[in-house]
C-alpha cells in the first residue's frame, strides 16, 4: 500500500517528500531502504489528520512521517495499525470506544423509555378513580372464589377475632377501607387485590403461630394497600386496557396479573418500612413477622412441598429486608409494651376459621 510521507535522514536539514509502501512486516523507502516494524517508534501521532511520526531505532535522527490523506479513517493507517501490531498507537480502541460510546447511548435511550413508561403507568394509576380499583379488587376476588370453587371462610369467633386483629392495626392513610377474608387452600400465601381487598390463604393462617405473625402479614399486605402496588402491578403489564377489562367484566385477564404478580424491591421496601411504623404505633413487635418469613423461608429449603414457596416468591425476603427489619426491631422496640393482640380463645377461633361445620361441631 502506497503511502505519501516526508522523510529526513537526520543527517542534513532537507526533508524529501516521498511516497513509501507498506508491506506485511515493513515500510519500503523510495531509495530502497527498509524499515521492519519492529524498528520503528512512534514519535507523535495526530488525531486530527490521522499523521504518524515515526524514527527508525537503528537510524539515528532519521524521521517519517506518514500523510495520511483519509486521516484517522485511511485504509493504509487501518492496514498499518493491523499488521504492525498496533503501531499508529490508536490500537483499536479507536473502534472499542465507538462502540462502547454506541452502548452507552442504547442504555440511556432504554433507562429514558422506562422511567417515561413507568411514570406514564404511575400516572394511570394515580387517575383511576378509587372505587374503581374497588370494583376491580371484587372482581378479582369473585374470580379467586371461582377458581378455588370455594366461598370465604366464616364463623362467628373466627369473624369477630379477625375483625379485632384488623382493628388493632393502626393503617393510617390508606386510599380504600381494607377488606381482609379468609379462604380455604393449603397454600401459604396472602393475595392483595387492588381496592383494599386483602386476601389470606388458609395455609398461611395454619403456619402462623402468633397473632403478631399474623399482624405482621397483615401490616406488610397493608403497605401494598397503601401504594396501590396490586393496581399498579396490573397496569404495567396490562396498560390502559384495565379499564376495558373493568367495565368488561373480564375479571379473569385482571386475576391472573394479581394471582401472578410478584412486587419489585421498591415496592417489598415501601410495604415493610408501612408495615414497620404500622406495628410500631400498634405496640405489636415485628419480632413475628421476622420469624415468620424465616420460618417459612428455611422450610422453603426442601424439607416441605413447594405450596410453601408461594408467599415467598411473591415477596421476596431478601438478606436486605430482613437486615432492614432486624434494624428496626434493635433501635425502635425498646419501649414496646407488646399487649397481647388476641386471647389464647380468639386466636385458636381465629385459626379456625375455615373448618367445617362439622368439624368445629366435633371439637366443641
Ligand atoms: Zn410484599
Amino acid at each position: 500500500m502506497k503511502v505519501s510521507a516526508k522523510y529526513t535522514t537526520g543527517q542534513t536539514a532537507e526533508i524529501e517528500a516521498v511516497e513509501i509502501n507498506l508491506s506485511e512486516s515493513h515500510i519500503i523507502l523510495p531509495n530502497g531502504d527498509i524499515w521492519p516494524y519492529f524498528d520503528l517508534i512512534l514519535v507523535s501521532r495526530d488525531t486530527s489528520t490521522g499523521w504518524l511520526i515515526y524514527r527508525n531505532k537503528e537510524i539515528s535522527g532519521a524521521r517519517l512521517t506518514l500523510m495520511f490523506s483519509g486521516g484517522m479513517a485511511d485504509p493504509a493507517r487501518d492496514y498499518l495499525g493491523r499488521v504492525s501490531k498496533k503501531l499508529t498507537g490508536d490500537s483499536k480502541w479507536h473502534f472499542v470506544r465507538w462502540q462502547i460510546m454506541t452502548g452507552l447511548v442504547i442504555i440511556a435511550l432504554l433507562v429514558l423509555f422506562f422511567a417515561l413508561y413507568g411514570y406514564a403507568n404511575r400516572a394511570v394509576v394515580a387517575v383511576i378513580p378509587d372505587k374503581w380499583a374497588v370494583k376491580a379488587g371484587d372482581l378479582v376476588l369473585d374470580e379467586l372464589y371461582r377458581q378455588y370453587a370455594t366461598e370465604s371462610c366464616h364463623s362467628p369467633g373466627g369473624d369477630k377475632a379477625l375483625l379485632k386483629l384488623i382493628g388493632g392495626l393502626r393503617t393510617g392513610g390508606l386510599p380504600y377501607d381494607l377488606r381482609v377474608q379468609v379462604v380455604d387452600s393449603g397454600e401459604v400465601n396472602a393475595l392483595t387485590a387492588p381496592g383494599g381487598r386483602i386476601v389470606i390463604l388458609n395455609g398461611l393462617l395454619k403456619e402462623a403461630e402468633s397473632p403478631a405473625e399474623l399482624a405482621g402479614v397483615l401490616a406488610h399486605e397493608a403497605g401494598h394497600v397503601k401504594y396501590k402496588h396490586p393496581m399498579q402491578g396490573v397496569v404495567n403489564v396490562l396498560g390502559l386496557s384495565v379499564l376495558g377489562s373493568m367495565f368488561g367484566g373480564d375479571a379473569a385477564t385482571i386475576a391472573v396479573v394479581v394471582f401472578s404478580m410478584s412486587y419489585s424491591r421498591d415496592m417489598e421496601r415501601q410495604a415493610d418500612k408501612y408495615a414497620l411504623r404500622t406495628m410500631a404505633k400498634s405496640d405489636i413487635s415485628a419480632k413475628g413477622l421476622l420469624a415468620f418469613f424465616e420460618r417459612l423461608q428455611g422450610k422453603d429449603k426442601g424439607t416441605i412441598g413447594h405450596e410453601l414457596k408461594k408467599i415467598m416468591s411473591t415477596h421476596p425476603l431478601t438478606g436486605e429486608r430482613m437486615a432492614y427489619i432486624q434494624d428496626h426491631i434493635a433501635a425502635q422496640e425498646k419501649n414496646l409494651t407488646q399487649e397481647p393482640i388476641l386471647t389464647e380463645q380468639e386466636w385458636k377461633s381465629l385459626k379456625a376459621i375455615c373448618r367445617t361445620q362439622t368439624e368445629s361441631a366435633e371439637s366443641s
